[in-house]
C-alpha cells in the first residue's frame, strides 16, 4: 500500500513535469547594426547557435555599417570617383541585389541617401532642415545611377564625388535571414528573431507535451504583434500568426525630429530629398525572403497607398496605417 503511494505520487510528478516541460530555449540581446537584436533559439543546442548567430551578426555588422569607419561600405564611402574599389563579395552580392530592386521600385528605394541623411542630421545630436538650397546640390550628386558595379571583379565605381552608400534599409533583412540560415545549419528548428523591427520566425513556437497531446502538433505559429505608431511600445493594432518567414515595418516614429510642429522622418523620397511624404505612418510587409522584406517595407513606404501596386506580388502580406492612425490590410496573409 505504501509503495503504491510512492508510485503514484512519482507518476503525478513526472507527469507535472512533462506537462509544462517544452524544449529548452536559449536568448541573448545586443545592440548592433544601429539598433536592438535579440535571437531566440528552441532545442538542445540553442545557447550555442545563438553565439554563432551573434558572431556572425557581429561580422555583418563589420561589413555593412555605413556609420563604422572600418566597414566594407566605408571603404566606397571614402572612395574618390571614377577609381574602382574592390569590394568583399558578400557586399558586392548585396549591392547588386539592392540596385536591381532600385529599379524595380522606380527609384523609391534608393541606397545613396546617406549625404542627404546627413544633411538632414538623423543619427546626429542635433538633427535640423536643411537649407533647401544646399539640399537641391546634394540630391544633384546623389542617386544609384552614378554607381556601377562590376560583378566578376567585386568593384564599384563612383561617377562623382561625394556619393555615399547607406545599406540601413536592406542589411537587417539580410542578417536576418543569415542568422536564420546559420540556425538550421546547427540542427535548430525553432527560432525567433528581431532586428529592430525586422521579425524573422522559424518552425513556429513550440508547444509543451500536453499541448503537443491536445493538438497532434509539435509547434504553433508565432504570434507577431503589429505596433500602434505613437504608442507606448507593445500597443498592438494587429497580431500576424506566421510559422515560417520574416515580417518587416518601416515606420515614421522610430527615428525622427519635430520643427516648427512638423516630424521630419528618417525615410527619404529619392526624388525630393525629403522624408517620404504619402500620408501613412508605417508599412508592414510579410515575406518569405528576408532581404526583399527590408526593401519592400521601405519602399512601399515611400511609394505610398496609391503606388504600391507593382509590388504586390511579392509580398505574401501587406498592412498599413495611414496618419490617421486607420489600419489597413492591403494584402491579407493566406496560409
Ligand atoms: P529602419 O532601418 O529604421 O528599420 P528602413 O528599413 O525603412 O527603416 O530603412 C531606413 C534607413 O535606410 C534610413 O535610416 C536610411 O539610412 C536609409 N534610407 C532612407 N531612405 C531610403 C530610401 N528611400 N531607400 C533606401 N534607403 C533609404
Ligand atoms: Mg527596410
Amino acid at each position: 500500500m505504501k509503495y503504491a503511494k510512492i508510485a503514484a505520487g512519482i507518476l503525478v510528478l513526472i507527469l507535472l513535469f512533462f506537462s509544462f516541460s517544452k524544449p529548452g530555449s536559449h536568448s541573448e540581446t545586443e545592440f548592433l547594426m544601429d539598433t536592438v537584436v535579440s535571437v531566440t533559439a528552441y532545442g538542445p543546442h540553442a545557447k550555442s547557435s545563438v553565439k554563432l548567430v551573434f558572431e556572425r551578426l557581429r561580422e555583418l555588422d563589420k561589413k555593412f555599417n555605413a556609420h563604422r569607419v572600418d566597414s566594407e561600405i566605408s571603404k566606397i564611402n571614402n572612395a574618390p570617383a571614377n577609381k574602382a574599389i574592390s569590394v568583399d563579395p558578400e557586399v558586392c552580392n548585396l549591392l547588386k541585389t539592392a540596385l536591381k530592386f532600385s529599379e524595380d521600385s522606380d527609384g523609391a528605394f534608393d541606397v545613396t541617401m546617406l549625404p542627404i541623411s546627413n544633411l538632414w542630421g538623423f543619427t546626429s545630436e542635433t538633427p535640423k532642415r536643411p537649407d533647401e538650397k544646399e539640399l537641391a546640390a546634394v540630391l544633384l550628386k546623389s542617386g544609384r545611377h552614378h554607381l556601377t558595379l562590376d560583378e566578376n571583379t567585386c568593384s564599384i565605381t563612383k561617377a562623382i564625388d561625394g556619393l555615399q552608400i547607406d545599406l540601413g534599409a536592406v542589411a537587417k533583412g539580410y542578417a536576418a535571414e543569415e542568422a536564420i540560415r546559420l540556425l538550421k545549419e546547427q540542427g535548430i528548428r525553432h527560432a525567433y528573431l528581431d532586428l529592430g523591427g525586422n521579425i524573422a520566425v522559424m518552425g513556429g513556437k513550440p508547444m509543451n507535451v500536453w499541448e503537443s497531446l491536445f493538438t497532434g502538433k509539435k509547434a504553433r505559429p508565432f504570434r507577431i504583434g503589429l505596433q500602434q505608431p505613437d504608442a507606448p511600445r507593445g500597443t498592438v493594432m494587429e497580431t500576424v500568426s506566421l510559422s515560417d518567414g520574416y515580417v518587416v515595418t518601416s515606420g515614421d516614429y522610430e527615428r525622427y525630429f519635430e520643427e516648427d510642429g512638423k516630424r521630419y522622418h528618417h525615410i527619404l523620397n529619392p526624388k525630393t530629398g525629403y522624408p517620404a511624404d504619402t500620408q501613412l505612418k508605417s508599412v508592414t510587409v510579410v515575406s518569405d525572403n528576408g532581404t526583399e522584406a527590408d526593401m519592400l517595407s521601405t519602399a512601399l513606404f515611400v511609394l505610398g497607398a496609391d503606388r504600391m501596386e507593382h509590388l504586390q506580388d511579392r509580398c505574401k502580406a501587406i498592412y498599413t496605417v495611414d496618419n490617421r492612425m486607420n489600419f489597413k490590410t492591403v494584402k491579407p496573409l493566406t496560409e
